[in-house]
């Protein structure tokens, strides 16, 4: 199965292709489909519009990188967005389907202005820059906008907001009438159009629809978890389930893999379906699922499309669907046929806003729960272990075990030997330290804040070296750290909020004055219910919101596994290898047979 058909048929070329397909993307978003045909196949301006987190980056970037040829000249496309972060989030994206050798590279204010002209002096082809820093280029006869032949306003609404508008208009000015303005919003308030009458040529305006849908046919509910808590959160709630039966969606393959080796460490009957897997191999895996040979199936989007599986006991979100109608699809595919079923959306602080959206899209009610604690999930399985045990007695199907019993109660007490068979079937699959603890969002959100730092994998940081310069820097200690995440270019971390302000200066005095970092977001931002949408005043509203673009675009890239060791304990490894030390645990029907047989046998 050719699982980039999809972005092919937009008109993609294979180097571009192969890049997307590296990034684990499998099918275009709504938006991509718009845009990329469009950009590829004709010359006219657009307005584009899509909701927040429907991948608008990949809709000017891919086409863009596919249209141009490195010149390493002065720069023949610039996007324009609203702050540094979004400045290098965006970068970092477009280099990322950079399949051309195009040289790429981000201006904006904070960072050292020497390092940016000798960036500049090299050649760049396409620069991603804040308003203000590219006309402070602009002024010094620094930056040669003579060659620009595409213009992206992207995040439009949110640069009107911060009261761009001038600067837009001044650094327009510079360029030559030719060239193609592509705006990408978020929203359509008045005044961009405004800007398309008097800046832009007949823009076509491309814009996607958020459908309002209803799918009440099953249960829906959420669990706000931490990303890299997903996993164990994963895990009790199989656990928990007598008889889970479902799929476990992915947005990317890497994910998917991710998910599906993990489980399999741990004893799970689980298999993977993506687009790189054959026809053969998928209908192999559905056949074994369809029998129930294995119960869980993890899966992305378009591999999960003409499932026909009717009684699905769970579906769940393990990362956010792309839009509404994903996840309508997802869902649908349990509490089918009369069945009841239940969908579970993992929601990890950093898909807190785009859930907001979703919820809002789909006008469902899904109710926030809380995750079963490891003592429910012993107590089912204890009751479980105690029906099997019942039916095995009723059916009096144990007659050839009975002299080894007699043997063993000569030499123990019952209760001895009882305790100690039972160790021997389930390892330590009955004991509740075989959980990890998932920590509340709730509880430790409060009094938290979330600082960027624009340093990362490019200048030499790890995880371990952040914490270390935050322990050294900033008179912090280990406790009060947490959620580190670290890209090539920036980074990002969270502190007690009483302490933030102080790790932000003790972290730019460090930098000789060059703010490297900044408070990215904070707790009203968090409740992802967009209330604080309607407020303009307040000026780091918006790194709130890139920050957390930021991040989303983290979770898609790294797996979670690799982040934990970190942002667990602060201690690498600790947890991973508690976690290779266990015993590997059963939970489904065809393995917990197998062990009782084994039993048997011995
Ligand atoms: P927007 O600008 O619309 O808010 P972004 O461009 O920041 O959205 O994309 C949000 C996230 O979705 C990023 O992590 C991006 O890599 C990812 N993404 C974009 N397109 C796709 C796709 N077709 N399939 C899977 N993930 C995608
Ligand atoms: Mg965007």
């Amino acid at each position: 199965m050719n699982q980039l058909e999809e972005f092919k048929a937009l008109g993609l070329s294979e180097d571009i292709l192969t890049a997307i397909s590296k990034k684990g993307f499998e099918t275009p978003s709504a938006i991509q489909s718009l845009t990329i045909p469009h950009l590829l196949n004709t010359d006219k301006d657009i307005i584009a519009q899509a909701q927040t987190g429907t991948g608008k980056t990949a809709a000017f970037g891919l086409p863009i990188i596919q249209l141009l040829t490195s010149k390493k000249a002065i720069p023949q496309a610039l996007v324009l967005v609203p702050t540094r972060e979004l400045a290098l989030q965006v970068t970092q994206e477009l280099q990322s389907f950079n399949s051309n050798g195009l040289s790429i590279a981000p201006i904006y204010g904070g960072a050292s202005i020497e390092e940016q002209l000798r960036r500049l002096k090299k050649g760049i082809d396409i620069v991603v820059g804040t308003p203000g820093r590219i006309l402070d280029h602009i002024r010094r006869r620094t930056l040669d906008l003579s060659g620009i032949s595409y213009l992206v306003l992207d995040e439009a609404d949110e640069m009107l907001n911060m009261g761009f508008i001038e600067d837009i208009e001044d650094i327009m000015r510079e360029m030559p009438s030719s060239k193609r303005v592509l705006l990408f919003s978020a929203t359509m308030p008045e005044r961009i159009a405004s800007l398309a009458k008097n800046y832009m040529n007949e823009p076509d305006i491309l814009k996607v629809e958020s459908k309002n849908i209803t799918a009440d046919l099953t249960n829906q509910i959420y669990f706000e978890v931490r990303e890299g808590d997903k996993f164990d959160a994963l895990t009790r709630i199989i656990d928990v389930e007598p008889e889970f039966y479902g799929i476990v969606f992915s947005r990317t393959k890497v994910g998917v893999d991710d998910i599906v080796n993990r489980l399999i460490d741990r004893g799970y009957a689980a298999e993977g379906l993506h687009g790189d897997i054959s026809q053969a191999q998928r209908e192999k895996i559905l056949g074994k699922f369809k029998k129930k040979h294995t119960n869980i199936l993890i899966a992305t989007d378009v591999a999960a499309r003409g499932i026909d599986i009717n009684n699905l006991t769970h579906v769940i979100n393990y990362s956010l669907p792309q839009d509404s109608e994903s996840y309508v699809h997802r869902i649908g595919r349990t509490g089918r046929a009369g069945n009841q079923g239940t969908a579970i959306t993992f929601i990890s602080p950093s898909e807190m806003r785009q859930f907001g959206f979703l919820k809002r899209n789909i006008k469902a009610d899904i109710k926030l729960e809380k995750l079963p604690t490891p003592a429910d999930v012993i107590a089912m399985k204890r009751n479980r272990i105690k029906e099997d045990l019942y039916a095995i007695i009723e059916s009096e199907n144990y007659s050839d075990c009975q002299s080894m019993a007699a043997e063993l109660l000569e030499s123990y007490p019952p209760e001895v030997a009882l305790s100690a068979l039972l160790r021997l079937a389930f390892k330590d699959e009955l004991s509740e330290n075989s959980y990890p603890e998932i920590r509340s969002i709730n509880v430790d959100r409060k009094g938290k804040a979330r600082i960027f730092i624009a340093v990362g994998h490019r200048d030499g940081y790890d995880p371990r070296k952040l914490v270390k310069l935050l322990k050294r820097e900033c008179g912090l200690s280990d406790h009060n750290i947490d959620d580190i995440k670290v890209a090539d270019e920036f980074s990002f971390a969270t502190v007690p909020f009483e302490q933030a302000n102080k790790v932000v200066k003790a972290l730019n005095m460090l930098s000789n004055g060059r703010p490297i970092a900044e408070i990215a977001k904070d707790k009203s931002a968090e409740s992802g219910n967009g209330k604080s949408r309607g407020k303009k005043s307040d000026t780091d509203r918006k790194p709130v919101r890139k920050a957390r673009q930021n991040e989303e675009w983290f979770d898609f890239e790294k797996p979670a596994r690799k982040k934990k060791s970190v942002t667990d304990t602060g201690k690498p490894g600790k947890r991973a290898d508690k976690a290779k030390a266990k015993p590997k645990k059963a939970t489904t029907k065809v393995s917990r047979r197998e062990k009782k047989e084994k039993t048997k046998r011995k």
